[in-house]
């Protein structure tokens, strides 16, 4: 039986300690890393993880309820200024780093004065990044890395790195694996950039050239990186496709500035645009129920189920957008290389500088970023309906010994 008297009560007293974060910072007037500050400082970053630590040891789900009053008034959103770090890393480390590392880096993730990176995917290791190369070799209290990842958004700007490596060959490709926490700013590691589609390079190639990594930045056990690279990516999944905006914002608010602007809609697109938008609903409405139904910390399946759905429907909408803009829909501002730092002053304003054909050509990578659709629909398959899993000859060769990209 659920205990209603205590859930309320833990309902108002956050209430209140929301309604103290807003009136002692206000988010119009508050410069938005100090507001962060004190929303971990308050508790209000993570709710279930321990006091001290950004949270107020409570269940999850009453996260939303935060986000959801924060939205309303306002506040900024550190998400799109650091979205690997608050999606992905914090949760990583508080589950998997010791309680040093956990408070060394957590607070300065959330108010995003370091930013975070993902170092998992290779040239040859993308869909099965468990198959990858990068070494990582003991000596003593260090580790020394060789290596080189790919597709390593925000390296440039990067202050850590969530480095997924080899740490013995000779075990199956999941078994031997370790994580770490890499300082970027360490001598050997180098960032080049990597150009889009679209003329920017939001992402890298980053090489590891004698990295030495402090044993006391490992995240869990020696050989027990896979365990950890499954939080990472369930948490990416659910921060790709499982963001709760309002209605009528993001691709299908662009959509429908544009239908409702334009002078020759035929019944068709009308039709084809109601699609679209209930789709985005449901998907909207979905991802609010997810969030307060989540009970354990670290997301499940649900994540992938978002990331699908989000990837092609976003890809559609674009899609359909650029159509109803005719000839506009071609023309493309400038193709010089920009790199994105995701820095502007409110965080969040980012999305709305995009315009539509760079959004549009953007929008092809939501079904490869974060594990391509292909990859969600295998995931949802085999943990969701009980399919048969893949045949997987490598799962118990040695890693050194299985052919590879
Ligand atoms: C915008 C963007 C940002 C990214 N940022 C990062 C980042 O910050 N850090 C990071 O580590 N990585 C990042 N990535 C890399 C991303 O995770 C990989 O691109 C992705 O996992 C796919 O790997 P791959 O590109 O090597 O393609 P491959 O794995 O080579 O796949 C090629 C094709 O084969 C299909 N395929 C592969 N295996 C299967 C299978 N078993 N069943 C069915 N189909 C299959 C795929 O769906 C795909 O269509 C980013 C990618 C993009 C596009």
């Amino acid at each position: 039986m659920t205990n209603v008297g205590a859930e309320a009560r833990t309902e108002t007293d956050l209430m209140a300690i929301v309604t103290e974060l807003l009136e002692s910072y206000p988010p119009s007037r508050t410069n938005p890393v100090e507001f962060w500050g004190a929303q971990f400082d308050l508790g209000l970053a993570y709710v279930h993880f321990p006091k001290g630590l950004g949270g107020l040891e409570i269940p999850p789900s009453y996260q939303e309820l935060v986000q959801s009053e924060l939205r309303k008034a306002g506040a900024p959103n550190n998400f799109f200024r650091n979205p690997i770090g608050v999606g992905m890393a914090a949760p990583t480390v508080f589950t998997h780093g010791s309680r040093e590392l956990a408070e060394r880096l957590l607070r300065p993730c959330f108010t995003t004065e370091e930013i975070w990176c993902q170092l998992f995917s290779e040239p040859g290791a993308g869909s099965d990044v468990a198959s990858l190369a990068t070494r990582a070799e003991r000596d003593g209290d260090l580790w020394i890395v060789n290596g080189q990842k790919t597709w390593t958004t925000l390296a440039h700007v990067s202050r850590w790195g969530m480095l997924l490596a080899r740490t013995d060959p000779d075990l199956p490709k999941h078994k031997g694996l370790t994580y770490f926490v890499v300082d970027m700013q360490t001598p050997g590691v180098e960032v080049r950039p990597l150009r889009q589609i679209t003329g920017d390079a939001e992402f890298n190639e980053v090489f590891f050239n004698e990295v030495r990594v402090p044993d006391s930045q490992r995240l869990g056990n020696v050989g027990s990186g896979w365990s950890g690279a499954i939080t990472t990516l369930m948490n990416e999944r659910l921060s790709i496709g499982g963001n709760i905006a309002p209605r009528n914002s993001g691709a299908i608010g662009e959509a429908l500035k544009i239908i409702k602007n334009s002078t020759h809609v035929t019944p068709e697109q009308k039709a084809d645009f109601m699609k679209l938008w209930t789709s985005a609903e449901a998907g909207r409405l979905l991802n609010i129920r997810a969030g307060q139904t989540r009970s354990a910390g670290n997301p499940g399946p649900e994540g992938s189920v978002a990331k699908l759905l989000y990837a092609e429907l976003n890809k559609k909408i674009y899609s359909f957008a650029i159509d109803l803009l005719g000839h506009d829909g071609l023309l493309y501002e400038s193709y010089e290389m920009h790199r994105p730092d995701f820095t502007d002053e409110q965080g969040d304003r980012i999305r709305a500088t995009y315009d539509l054909p760079k959004a549009f050509l953007r929008s092809r990578a939501n079904s490869i970023e974060g594990g391509t659709s292909e990859i969600m629909k295998n995931i949802l398959g085999e943990r969701v309906l009980g399919l048969p899993g893949e045949p997987r000859i490598d799962k118990e060769k040695s890693w050194a010994e299985t052919p590879r990209n």
